[in-house]
């Protein structure tokens, strides 16, 4: 019987032993650090044997083939023995798509997937289609292939799940946006980086689809390289496009085939230029899929924004509160800017990943009266707009934040967490500190 060795035991890991399980392997779990609770308990139902707090290598290296979880880097030790065997090292979303015949819409990007992946996964579901949700939102993938029967998913996929993909094919691919992220785990390399997101179109042939930005640069720059077999349908902001999607005055018009959509975007759901551009992906997603224009039109202007990403909160006093924790990094931060349109009390810091925030510097000196730095090491904001914002304080908890924000801010201001950096200083991760900004708000 061929073994299975999965490495990792949270989400990724645990659905992939579950549906290796399913499909009759030898399987054997192996976690270095601690497995939380209920993943043991899912382990322990469906008979897998599991070690957590190491490795052990009898029985990990007698393995045909590795599934590693996309948080263990390429260089962890183990995963260098493992190469160094020759045993095949494959990713969760490469096991669980050989023994999925759905249809599969997969986005990737470094910031809007989980916007426009809800999106489209919405759309579909209210023109009424069996689609289920996955990758890395919500349920993994592998465990929805071994326990459920969808004709269609929409896939969430970080640039670590696809490392590690080779035979694995979308039928629609997304490329959001590229914006410089995570390059420490790719050699410091952009392109590194900019390969690991077009892994998404691996495979893909002539029926298939490819929708991306055509005013992101490194995407353009990128396609300029390669041959892409898929149908191109480009998104933009800037002119027009023949297949794809485009702004004309106020609205928004989308193009596939013989069959055009246009909406205006006064009538999209979610705010800021930034979402303009998910949901023109959404719709192109949507044409492709053969959705009604009333459809797309009234899934895009009923969809609710997904915690923590530009989410308002609450208004006091006049003053509204935007909790957009999950922006963690300056591209993020400057939609979030961007779209303002009332004086802001920025609330921004953390723990900072080689952050360059010069393209912040005019935005900041336009809009925002005061920095809340939220961090333990805030020195680079002070250095980076102190020339440019006349009030800055620094903190160390939301609930300080908040209380400090609510007595600067003056009716008809926004206090807007949009922090830049990760959490890891403060908070356990960006939800957390999301939770907890809300938490304080609502105590005002
Ligand atoms: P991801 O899943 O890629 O991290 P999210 O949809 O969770 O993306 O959004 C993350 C952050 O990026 C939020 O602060 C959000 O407001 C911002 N954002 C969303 N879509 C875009 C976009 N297309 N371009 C730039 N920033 C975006």
């Amino acid at each position: 019987m061929k073994r299975i060795v999965v490495l990792g035991g949270g989400e990724s890991g645990v659905g992939a032993a579950v549906l290796a399980k399913v499909k009759g392997f030898d399987v054997f779990l192996s976690d270095k650090g601690n497995i939380a609770g209920k993943y043991v308990e899912e382990l322990e139902k469906w008979g897998i044997p599991y070690e957590s707090g190491q490795h052990t290598e009898e029985l990990i290296l007698n393995a045909d083939e590795v599934i590693k979880s996309p948080g263990i880097p390429s260089t962890a030790p183990m995963v260098e023995k493992i190469a160094a065997a020759g045993i095949g090292i494959i990713s969760e979303i490469e096991f669980a798509g050989r023994y999925d015949k759905a249809r599969k819409i997969c986005i990737t990007g470094s910031n809007g997937k989980t916007t426009t992946t809800s999106l489209i996964y919405y759309l579909l579901k209210n023109a009424g289609l069996n689609v289920g949700l996955g990758g890395n939102i919500g349920k993994s993938y592998a465990l929805q292939v071994a326990t459920e029967n969808y004709d269609i998913y929409v896939l969430e996929l970080s640039s670590f799940q696809l490392d590690n993909m080779y035979d694995f094919k979308a039928d629609i691919a997304i490329i959001t946006n590229i914006t410089p992220d995570h390059l420490d785990r790719y050699d410091h390399k952009l392109e590194n980086y900019v390969k690991a997101k077009f892994r998404i179109t691996r495979n893909m042939d002539s029926d298939d689809c490819f929708i991306f930005c055509s005013d992101d640069e490194i995407t353009i720059s990128h396609l300029d390289k390669i041959v892409m077999k898929a149908k191109m349908l480009p998104f933009t902001q800037k002119g027009e496009v023949k297949q794809g999607a485009f702004v004309r005055d106020d609205k928004m018009i989308v193009r596939y085939q013989d069959s055009e959509c246009d909406m205006f975007l006064q009538e999209l759901a979610l705010g800021g230029r930034h979402n303009v551009y998910n949901s023109m992906a959404a719709a192109i997603a949507g044409k492709v899929m053969n959705i009604d224009n009333q459809t797309i039109r009234e899934a895009l202007s009923s969809f609710q924004a997904v915690e923590h990403r530009l989410e308002k909160v609450l208004s006091v006093g006049d003053v509204l509160y935007i909790n957009d924790s999950k922006a963690t990094n300056v591209d993020a931060a400057w939609y979030a800017l961007e779209c303002q349109t009332r004086p802001v009390v920025w609330i921004v810091g953390g723990t900072d990943k080689g952050n360059d925030y010069a393209p912040l510097l005019e935005l900041a000196k336009e809009k925002v009266k005061a920095i809340i730095c939220m961090g333990l090491d805030n020195r680079k904001i002070h250095e980076s707009f102190g020339a440019v914002v006349p009030e800055m304080h620094d903190v160390t908890s939301a609930d300080a934040a908040v209380k400090l924000a609510a007595g600067i801010a003056k009716a008809g201001d926004v206090v807007l967490l949009s922090p830049c950096c990760a959490s890891f200083d403060l908070f356990k991760n960006y939800e957390d500190r999301g939770r907890q900004f809300k938490e304080a708000v609502r105590n005002l």
